[in-house]
């Protein structure tokens, strides 16, 4: 069987200053909170960390208001992924997707050996329906990404509550909110509540977004007991650096550096958004840190044009063919200066 492997975004950097808008990372970059801690861990970086990530989950849970003792924490929140799959599905089994869901996913899925079923989406949104109808006796897992990455789109708390009693008590639903804290809707769950009234859904979290700790690899879950005993039985006992451990647990508690992150994407989410409108994409109503952009059918105009013109520019966007979106791209959202060089780049070589 054909596995592709995972390839970057990024192209060799051949010693130009880049504008870098290709993953999804904080423009605004780690809270200083963060940073000193970092600085400060590195003098115990011969030491093992604590496997028991201790401070880190009681940061998590302090700040989330939940139980520590159902929290765990991962290298990256693809690390959980993998862990989650791995701990509920294997050859013979199924595991739910949606149709332009996080392709981390569909790589665990792999890994596993089990079958990834795939669910058609609505213009772009998860349709809880379709999903409900791919599941059977043999769906151990339904992975759902609420805001969804590359589409940018969510769904109201009162869909996630449908898939979950629409799935089979066997299922284990999987919430990968990366993106929640970008997500102020009055109608959005982040779904901690869900966890807390169901005994088979995860809540799946980074730091790799608005904590801008996309480098250290720090991700973390929420889940029953069960769930989350069945995970720490499988993952490796010193997951999560001793300088990740630091970091983390002091960008949690660093609510101004979120507070500035949150009020940057809101200012410059939407600013992205019209202009690449007026440009002439056609932009999908994201609420993440990045926007789905879709180019005009002209074929003398395609994906691959554009980026080669960006390229020229040093600007990096992320094609997303791999998505089925072959006449898309994403744009996270950057600095001021970025975002008005992309656009005037993009300006010039759409008219
Ligand atoms: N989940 C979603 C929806 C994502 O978009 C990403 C990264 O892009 C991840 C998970 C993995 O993030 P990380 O492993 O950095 O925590």
């Amino acid at each position: 069987r054909q596995i592709k492997p995972y390839r970057s975004a990024r192209p060799p950097r051949d010693g130009r200053s880049w504008i870098d808008l290709s993953l999804t990372e904080n423009p605004l970059g780690p809270s200083p909170a963060a940073l000193n801690a970092y600085r400060h861990a590195a003098g115990q970086i011969h030491r093992y960390p604590d496997w028991s990530q201790d401070q880190l989950r009681h940061a998590i849970a302090a700040r989330h208001g939940i139980d520590p003792n159902h929290v765990i924490c991962s290298a990256g929140s693809e690390e959980l992924i993998h862990l989650v799959t791995q701990a509920f599905a294997g050859p013979g089994d199924e595991v739910l997707c949606h149709e332009h869901g996080y392709r981390g996913f569909l790589r665990a899925i792999r890994a596993a050996g089990a079958t990834a079923v795939v669910a058609a989406e609505r213009d772009m949104v998860v349709d809880v329906e379709a999903m409900i109808d791919r599941a059977n006796d043999r769906t151990r897992i339904c992975f759902l990404a609420n805001p969804n990455n590359p589409t940018g789109t969510y769904i109201p708390a009162e869909a996630v509550l449908r898939l979950r009693a629409g799935l089979p008590p066997h299922t284990l639903l999987v919430l990968d909110s990366a993106y929640a804290e970008y997500c102020r809707r009055s109608n959005y769950s982040d779904g901690t509540e869900i966890v807390e009234n169901a005994d088979n859904v995860l809540m799946v979290r980074t730091f790799s977004k608005m904590h801008g700790l996309a480098g250290l690899r720090v991700g973390w879950g929420y889940g029953p007991a069960s769930v989350i005993d069945a995970l720490n039985a499988i993952r490796g006992a010193f997951n999560v650096s001793v300088a990740a451990q630091a970091a983390a647990s002091a960008a949690i508690a660093d609510t101004d550096h979120e507070e500035a992150s949150y009020a940057h994407n809101a200012e410059w989410l939407p600013w992205l958004s019209r202009e690449l409108e007026h440009v002439g994409l056609r932009v999908y109503p994201s609420v993440c840190n990045f926007v789905l952009a879709q180019v005009p059918a002209d074929p003398s105009l395609g994906v691959q044009t554009i980026l080669d013109h960006l390229a020229a520019r040093s600007i990096l966007v992320k094609p997303v063919a791999d998505y089925g979106l072959a006449n898309c791209l994403r744009i996270t959202v950057g600095q001021e200066e970025e975002n008005r060089a992309l656009i005037a780049a993009l300006a010039e070589v759409l008219g």
